[in-house]
């Protein structure tokens, strides 16, 4: 059984998983509109990971008997000066998750809640990853400046992003 700090924790987790989501969409739509199909790909997978991170704590809460409860989400941002801004807002969501990530964890260290902190690794690991893939399309669009060749390029490669479900 999960503790109620453990679980109002998670379930809050819950929901900012579930706002990435909502915010990577939001992205995604922009990008379609700015004629960056690439770029709206990635993100548009991106929102389908979070909503799959979201589940996994779902799945969590219920395993342990705990009771999942769903929040409201906030209106995501619908409008970015350039594709630098959004991967930057990305990043610095990713950030905030992964500090979120991190105090669920040091509370379960505190309760000595050992299943809690196992199944914190996967996303701790997660997390690393998020943070860099972010930070490097950060430095592709700094590179490329406002010069519409480099831009296409980098749309291109962002555009052969593949679906990452089966490698977890
Ligand atoms: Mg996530």
């Amino acid at each position: 059984m999960l503790s109620q700090t453990i679980q109002d924790a998670i379930n809050e987790q819950i929901k900012d998983e579930f706002y990435a989501a909502h915010l990577y969409l939001s992205m995604s739509a922009y990008f379609e509109d700015a004629n960056l199909p690439g770029c709206a790909k990635w993100m548009r997978l991106q929102s389908e990971e979070e909503r799959e991170h979201a589940m996994r704590f779902f799945d969590y809460v219920n395993d342990r008997n705990g009771r999942v409860i769903l929040k409201g989400l906030d209106q995501p941002p619908t409008e970015f000066s350039s594709p630098l801004e959004v991967f930057e807002k990305a990043l610095a969501h990713e950030q905030r998750v992964t500090a979120s990530i991190n105090n669920i964890y040091a509370l379960a260290v505190k309760e000595n809640d050992y299943p809690t902190q196992v199944m914190l690794h996967w996303f701790i690991e997660e997390q690393v990853e998020e943070e860099k893939s972010a930070s490097e399309v950060i430095e592709l669009f700094k590179m490329a400046g406002d010069k519409g060749h480099a831009l296409i390029m980098i749309d291109r490669q962002l555009g052969s992003r593949k679906d990452e479900e089966d490698d977890d």
